[in-house]
């Protein structure tokens, strides 16, 4: 497994596996991998790439002053091992210093799906995503890019990107991976104490209970979305926002219309923000 620290090299290495007829899939990531982030490498492959480049780079960018970017968790020896098993052929992770010679002026913007849901509360977080992403497409030069569902807004959000600025890429959007339990693997996962990690199972069962009362018919809309701030708030948590919008437009639903639809929510759980959602069609 090649590991590349620099644009131009990455370039290089990118081209020459064009030049051999390789489909090169790439799996964005922060790093502090789990079987979620290693899910998308499988993903990579069935959707045909014979070459996949894992990128890990915290980008300071997507983060705000009061977020957690000097704490976000880094072990990029420990992600090399779990890659290596995985057969992955190329680790792209650059430092900040080769991606942002200076602050960037020159920004990627996508103003209608990315204005609701996670970013009332982190108003500059996917203009961040979408120039990195934007940024790590033009060092890897994939052919097939994967997004997790986790992130349900920014996989939505990049794929109106790929579109809108004709990058010659297919964009693939991975299932959400859960623990056992149902907590949906996050590298954030590692903040919670053990009492929060427990009455953060509130998010996962609750959005699964509000999928099969609505195909029950034994709620509506609304009131599972009441019920479900309410659980969460009766386990301690905090409630960022509770939706249910249509799965390609974002655009809310309230009334059963036959298309994919999903219950998104993020909530805090002391001072660690979760997000999760579930996706059915409805
Ligand atoms: P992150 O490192 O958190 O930026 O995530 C990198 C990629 O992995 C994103 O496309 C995420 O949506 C995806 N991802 C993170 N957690 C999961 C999960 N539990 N299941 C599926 N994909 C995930």
């Amino acid at each position: 497994m090649k590991i590349i620290h620099t644009i131009t090299e990455m370039q290089q290495y990118s081209k020459e596996q064009q030049r051999k007829g390789k489909i090169i899939g790439i799996v964005p990531t922060m790093g502090y991998l789990h079987d979620g982030h290693l899910s998308l490498v499988d993903t990579a492959r069935k959707n045909g790439a014979d070459c996949v480049v894992v990128t890990i780079f915290v980008n300071p960018i997507q983060f705000a002053p009061n977020e957690d970017f000097d704490k976000y968790p880094r072990d990029l020896q420990r992600d090399c091992t779990l890659l290596e098993a995985k057969n992955v052929d190329a680790v792209f992770a650059p430092s900040v210093k080769e991606m942002y010679v200076e602050e960037p002026t020159c920004l990627v913007v996508e103003n209608k799906l990315s204005r609701g849901l996670c970013a009332k509360t982190r108003p500059t977080h996917f203009q961040g995503v979408t120039t990195v992403v934007a940024k790590l497409f033009n060092a890897v030069l994939p052919d097939i890019a994967v997004f997790g569902q986790k992130d349900a807004q920014q996989a939505r959000v990049l794929k109106r990107m790929v579109r809108d600025l004709n990058f010659p890429i297919r964009l693939v959007i991975s299932p959400l991976i859960r623990e056992k339990d149902g907590l949906a693997l996050s590298s954030r996962n590692k903040y919670l104490s053990a009492e929060e990690r427990e009455n953060a199972l509130v998010l996962s069962r609750s959005l699964k209970e509000a999928k099969e009362a609505l195909e029950a018919g034994n709620t509506s809309i609304d009131s599972a979305i009441e019920t479900i701030k309410n659980n969460i708030a009766a386990k301690g948590g905090k409630v960022d926002y509770v939706e249910c919008v249509d799965s390609e437009t974002l655009e809310d639903v309230r009334t059963k219309t036959g298309r994919e639809i999903m219950f998104v929510l993020a909530a805090y759980f002391g001072s660690t923000r979760l997000i999760d959602n579930i996706l059915f069609t409805y």
